[in-house]
């Protein structure tokens, strides 16, 4: 038997949670299929950074959207995702990368964005009282911070099921074809039918895409984490480093979390990301390089996620240029987690007005895609 929907959702990660409520909220019939569960890839790997601080320009104005919803996340998912804004700092340890640094805020100021300001030594301390004594100023987002990645995806879940989205888990979509307007999806035996499809598959929205006829490369990142036992508070701020691959936070539970983009080994036939020991190592030496006194903390558990990367590190979010009835989410390229509540909302606005009053047209997927071909009904809505 086929079911039928007003929209099929494919991936059930924070983007495939977070567009599934918001078409629900306005009033169609959705339905999101799951490959294996909620969660299992990027979303419930992440460090869950809630990060303006760095962005590329053509993500910055969706990023300062999606900030401002960080500061009232309970409104949208009636939890606060274990959201504090405890900043981020990019910390600067020589005087070259600290003028370096200083130029870029000053620009950027001058642009007229004011989440960015540049910090000395003194305030360098204060923020960071355990930091390595070589360590210059650096640029600090005030309004940033993290969230609890695990609270983000249950609270999306409950608030897209309490929307009525209907879930299915172990459902990896096989095929894709068209009759007229309705996209006819093949799950396996499984038969599903909606005239909208959002394609949040992560890793895999490249095979998705190519199965709706539209080739758009990615490449796939396997980043790695390491979480240490607990200590006393000993910092706030999520800090990183000009020059060193390097995510170093605190959680509310006490544990250090380090990250910053080592890569691991992946294989997405078999869906699988394993840590690579000796890459995940360099992460460590940074962690310790900035802040010393972790040297001997113990390591309690490490592991990989995995998602897709652009060529130009921005993510993809927009209508497909050669087929009606389709979003494009995927390709967050390690920076997805933060842009989880608007881009919810520009996949709503997008399928149902053919426009947001969101500014993404940085993210379209047609910059990614040479030689392909446009609809000439589609290029009006762009
Ligand atoms: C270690 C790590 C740390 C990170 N830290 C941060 C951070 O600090 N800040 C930040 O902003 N971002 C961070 N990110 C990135 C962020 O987590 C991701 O960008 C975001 O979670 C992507 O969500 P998603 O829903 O697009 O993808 P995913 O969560 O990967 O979901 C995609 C889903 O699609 C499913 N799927 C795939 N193929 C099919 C199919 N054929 N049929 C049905 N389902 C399918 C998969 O099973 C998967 O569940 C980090 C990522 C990792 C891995």
């Amino acid at each position: 038997m086929t079911e039928t929907a007003d929209a099929i959702i494919i991936g059930g990660g924070l983007h495939g949670l977070s567009a599934a409520l918001q078409l629900a909220r306005r009033g169609l019939n959705v339905l999101l299929l799951e490959r294996a569960r909620i969660g299992r890839h990027s979303s419930g790997a992440s460090a869950a950074g809630v990060r303006t601080l760095g962005r590329a320009p053509a993500e910055l104005p969706i990023s300062l959207a999606a900030m401002e919803m960080w500061h009232n996340i309970a409104d949208l998912v009636g939890d606060d995702c274990g959201f504090q804004a405890t900043g981020q700092l990019r910390v600067a340890e020589t005087q070259a990368q600290l003028e370096q640094l200083s130029a870029q805020v000053t620009q950027h100021q001058l642009r007229g964005y004011t989440n960015e300001e540049i910090v000395g030594a003194a305030e360098l301390r204060e923020l960071a009282p355990t930091i390595a004594p070589h360590c210059l100023g650096g640029v600090f987002a005030r309004r940033d911070g993290a969230a609890d990645p695990h609270r983000t995806l249950a609270a999306f879940l409950r608030s897209a099921r309490s929307a009525g989205v209907q879930i299915r888990e172990g459902a990896g979509v096989t095929s894709l074809a068209k009759r007229g307007d309705i996209w006819l999806v093949a799950a396996g035996e499984d038969r599903f039918e909606a005239p909208l499809l959002v394609n949040a598959a992560g890793a895999w929205a490249g095979q998705i895409a190519a199965m709706a006829g539209d080739d758009i490369p990615i490449g796939t990142k396997a980043s790695m984490m390491i979480v240490t036992e607990r200590i006393a508070p000993m910092l706030k701020p999520t800090v990183s480093a000009v020059g060193r691959m390097l995510s170093f936070k605190q959680t509310l539970q006490g544990t250090i979390l380090i990250g910053g983009g080592q890569q691991g080994r992946f294989d997405l036939v078999r869906e699988s990301a394993d840590v690579d020991a000796r890459a995940l190592a360099k992460s460590a030496a940074a962690a310790v390089a900035l802040f010393p006194g972790v040297e001997r903390l113990r390591i309690v558990r490490t592991w990989s996620g995995l998602e897709a990367a652009t060529q130009d590190h921005i993510a993809i979010a927009g209508l497909s240029p050669s087929t009606s009835g389709l979003m494009h989410l995927f390709g967050f390229t390690g920076h997805g987690f933060q842009l989880v509540p608007a881009l919810g909302i520009v996949t709503a606005d997008m399928l149902l007005d053919g426009a947001t009053c969101f500014d993404v047209a940085g993210l379209r997927p047609d910059r990614l895609m040479h030689g392909a071909a446009r609809d000439p009904l589609l290029a009006k809505q762009a």
